[in-house]
């Protein structure tokens, strides 16, 4: 199975600004934007900006400069929504990945959590 990717998923047309979002942060390769459904007080989507299925395609195939903004960007947003361990009580980062792992949205995104405490990991 290969990471074909699907232009028409709903991140892709949020990147293309054919539907809005509510950005918080941005730079040359990634956009971190609220959830429309958030799940926690703070509830953060970060993505790339390239075309990447889930979390194994990101980190297989994307360049460096991808990889570094992307992180960058996350770590940007736990400061910007005060959960950073330097200054905040924490978060939890997750990402989803195909079926097993019930990815809603085929284009790679990690949701950063927080505001709350967010319990104990569902097994
Ligand atoms: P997944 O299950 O793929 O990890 O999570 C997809 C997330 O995208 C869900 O938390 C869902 O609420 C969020 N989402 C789905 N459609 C939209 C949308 O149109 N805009 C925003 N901002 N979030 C969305």
């Amino acid at each position: 199975m290969g990471y074909e990717y699907d232009d028409q998923n709903i991140f892709a047309k949020i990147l293309r600004k054919e539907i809005p979002n509510d950005t918080v942060a941005e730079n040359d390769h990634a956009l971190a934007f609220r959830d429309i459904s958030p799940k926690a007080p703070s509830h953060v989507l970060i993505i790339p900006k390239g075309k990447y299925v889930s979390f194994d395609d990101f980190a297989a195939n994307a360049s460096p400069e991808e990889i570094t903004d992307f992180m960058r960007l996350c770590a940007e947003v736990t400061r910007l929504e005060g959960v950073a361990l330097d200054s905040g009580n924490g978060f939890r980062a997750i990402t989803n990945a195909g079926s097993d792992g019930v990815q809603e949205v085929p284009h790679f995104h990690v949701h950063i959590m927080g505001g709350r405490n967010m319990g104990p990991m569902l097994m």
